[in-house]
C-alpha cells in the first residue's frame, strides 16, 4: 500500500477576480505537477496541504487554557515545525504507516474497538501489519513522549513532539487518512480524489480564518478520544466519494476545472471547515493534557528553532572514543582521590 504526498505550501486567494487568479494558479498548479509527481515518489505518503497542518498546530497552540497561556508564543514555532514528519518520509520508509490507518484492514475489529496495546492487534484480528497504518498508537506515543519532556523542563524536545503530535492529529482528522479507499479505489473514476480533496480545493477556497474550535479540556482517556476522533473521520469518507462523484458530473470529468472545485467545496465545506476545526481542539486538549500530567511546569519562552531530526531516530549515545579513555580513566581517579582526603581530613 503505497501512498504519496507533497509537504507543499500555497499562497492565499486575493481579492482579484477568482476566473482570473483561478486560471493562473492553474498555469502554476499544472507546471509544479512534475515536482508534486518527485515529491509524491520520494515521500510516498499523502497529507493535508502544508498550510492545512501549518493553520492546525497555530490555531491549536492559541487555543490552550488561559493557565497554559504561556504556550501560545509557541504558536509560530509549532506552525512552522508542523510539516517536519511529511520530511522524515524522504530519508525513513518506516515514516509513512505512521500517518494513515486502513480501517477497513483492522475488521472484524471496529475502529472504537482497537487495542492500546498493539502486540493484541495480531489475536484480535489474524494480522498486524504495519502496512494498515499506525496512526493512533503513533498518536499516544508522542503524547507521552511530550508529558515526560514537559515534565523534564527539557523544552526544545517538548516543541518537537508538540509539533509532531499535530502533525499526526491533523492527519487523523482527514477522512481519506483512515479508509484503505484512500485514493479513489470506491469509484472506477475516482483516481485522484485524496489530492483533489486535501491538497487542490483548499489551494483555492480554505482560509485560516474558517477555523471554528471548542475549548480545550483536560482528557482523561486519550486513547478512547483518539479512537472516537478517527471514526468520526472514517464516518465521512463515503461523503467524500459522493461529493467527487457529483462535482465531476458537474465539470464534464474536467477534474481541474473551477466547476469541479466549486461543486465539491459546496458540498464539502462543512466537513472540511468542522475536521479541520475538531483537529485544533482536539490537538490543544492533548498538549494541555500531556502539560498537567507533566505537573504544570511552568512554561520558558520558547527555543528559536528546534533539531530537524526525527524523533523517532534514537539520538547518538554519547560514544567515549579510544584516544580520550586515559583522560576520563586519570580524571575519574583524581576526583575519588580528592573526596577520600577531604573525608580522611574530617575524620583527622
Ligand atoms: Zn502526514
Amino acid at each position: 500500500m503505497m501512498r504519496s504526498e507533497t509537504a507543499s505550501t500555497h499562497p492565499r486567494m486575493g481579492c482579484v477576480t477568482w476566473a482570473k487568479r483561478y486560471t493562473s494558479y492553474m498555469k502554476i498548479l499544472r507546471a509544479l505537477r512534475p515536482a508534486f509527481a518527485v515529491a509524491i515518489l520520494a515521500t510516498n505518503a499523502f497529507a493535508w496541504s502544508g498550510r492545512v497542518h501549518m493553520d492546525i498546530n497555530r490555531a491549536a497552540a492559541l487555543n490552550v487554557p488561559d493557565e497554559m497561556a504561556a504556550w501560545r508564543d509557541y504558536a509560530k514555532l509549532l506552525g512552522l515545525e508542523s510539516i517536519r514528519p511529511d520530511l522524515w518520509k524522504g530519508a525513513d520508509e518506516t515514516e509513512g504507516p505512521r500517518h494513515y490507518l486502513d480501517a477497513e484492514r483492522y475488521r472484524p475489529l471496529a475502529i472504537t474497538n482497537l487495542p492500546a496495546v498493539r502486540a493484541r492487534v495480531r489475536a484480535l484480528t489474524g494480522s498486524d501489519a504495519v502496512e494498515n497504518g499506525l496512526l493512533p498508537w503513533i498518536i499516544i506515543e508522542v503524547e507521552n513522549r511530550l508529558a515526560q519532556a514537559m515534565a523534564g523542563n527539557d523544552w526544545e524536545e517538548a516543541a518537537r513532539y508538540a509539533a509532531a503530535l499535530g502533525h499526526y492529529v491533523g492527519d487523523a482528522h482527514q477522512p481519506l487518512h483512515l479508509t484503505e479507499h484512500y485514493d479513489g479505489s470506491r469509484d472506477p473514476n475516482g483516481k485522484g480524489i485524496h489530492m483533489r480533496w486535501e491538497e487542490e480545493m483548499p489551494f483555492f477556497y480554505w482560509k485560516e480564518t474558517l477555523i471554528r474550535p471548542g475549548p480545550a479540556e483536560y482528557v482523561k482517556d486519550p486513547w478512547s478520544a483518539v479512537l472516537k476522533q478517527l471514526d468520526q473521520a472514517h464516518g465521512y469518507y463515503r461523503e467524500l466519494y459522493a461529493a467527487d462523484k457529483e462535482a465531476r458530473e458537474a465539470s464534464d470529468e474536467q477534474t481541474d476545472s473551477p466547476d469541479y472545485y466549486r461543486a465539491i467545496w459546496k458540498r464539502t465545506q462543512k466537513i472540511f471547515v468542522g475536521q479541520v476545526s475538531d483537529a485544533v481542539t482536539d490537538l490543544s486538549s492533548l498538549w494541555y493534557t500531556a502539560w498537567i500530567r507533566a505537573g504544570r511546569p511552568p512554561i520558558p519562552t520558547p527555543p528559536k528553532h528546534v533539531s530537524d531530526q526525527s524523533i523517532w531516530v534514537e539520538k547518538p549515545k554519547q560514544v567515549i572514543n579510544e584516544s580520550s579513555f586515559p583522560i576520563v580513566v586519570i580524571c575519574g581517579a583524581a576526583g575519588l582521590l580528592v573526596v577520600l582526603l577531604i573525608l580522611l581530613s574530617r575524620r583527622l
